[in-house]
């Protein structure tokens, strides 16, 4: 089965639980967009994707096209063909682009394969030609000096060259000007596929003015709440997350 599958996913850290039964499946050919107010896990869960150590997987289960991700480690799930946008390294002085994505795509291939020079150059300009970014940005060192909107370029052209079966972009609230979140937009929309699932996790309501999601879903204290299609997101925008929130309340002890 050809999907990112979540399944009754509970995480914790430390002593408090963060996910509390989560539920959700990103086929490939889709994007999915997940919202939620501050705090309801929307990073948390990323990062479990990734398979950060600090985060307890207490009971659930997460599959990449039928197989367990979660036994395997951060760079095994990345050879299958997953890919998270939060993962750009800080600034690296003295690494150009350039340099930085050809080592990230020989990392990844089997024992013994060799990247020609000429193919990756193809490949390089071609992506970045479709992706509609100046040839000259590669020579640049790594995040260095880079502005918001260079720093998600550095990060959709990593996205385009690893060329993942399942994305997780988490754009996270702070610092996104309007053209950063512009340049996310088009390469998102260059990069959505039929061989590609997309998971949008975003704060922002007006990102998916640019990108239109096949599904939304709204994440509310570690748990996804309500899903629907791209309406619910400007139902949101109009309403705000509370009507939601009182929806999902426990029911008071009594
Ligand atoms: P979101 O991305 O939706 O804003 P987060 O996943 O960042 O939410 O955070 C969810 C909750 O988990 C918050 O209450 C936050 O304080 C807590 N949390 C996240 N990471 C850690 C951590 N490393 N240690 C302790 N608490 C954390
Ligand atoms: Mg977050």
């Amino acid at each position: 089965m050809d999907e990112l599958v979540i399944e009754d996913l509970h995480v914790a850290i430390g002593e408090q639980e963060i996910i509390r039964g989560l539920s959700l499946a990103v086929p490939k050919g889709e994007v999915h967009a997940i919202m939620g107010p501050n705090g309801s896990g929307k990073s948390t869960l990323a990062k479990v994707l990734a398979g950060h150590p600090d985060y307890i997987v207490t009971s659930g289960s997460v599959t990449i096209d039928g197989e367990n991700l979660l036994e395997l480690e951060p760079d095994e799930r990345a050879r299958r063909g997953l890919f998270m946008a939060f993962q750009y390294p800080s600034e690296i002085p003295g690494v150009t682009i350039a340099n930085f994505l050809r080592a990230a795509i020989q990392a990844r291939l089997p024992q013994g394969e060799e990247l020609e020079a000429t193919d990756y150059y193809a490949k390089l300009y071609e992506k970045m030609d479709a992706l509609e970014i100046p040839r000259a940005f590669t020579s640049r060192s790594v995040n260095e000096g880079f502005s918001g909107g260079e720093k998600k370029r550095c990060e959709i052209l990593q996205m385009a060259m690893l060329d993942p079966s399942y994305a997780i972009l988490d754009e996270t609230d702070s610092g996104l000007d309007i053209d950063a979140l512009k340049i996310v937009a088009h390469g998102v929309n260059t990069l959505r596929g039929p061989d590609r699932g997309i998971l949008l996790i975003t704060h922002y309501q007006r990102l998916l003015n640019y990108i239109v999601p096949d599904q939304v879903h709204v994440m509310v204290r570690g748990r996804i709440e309500l899903s629907g299609d791209k309406d619910l997101a400007l139902q949101l925008e109009e309403k705000g997350y509370d009507w939601v929130k009182e929806e999902a309340a426990e029911p008071a002890l009594t």
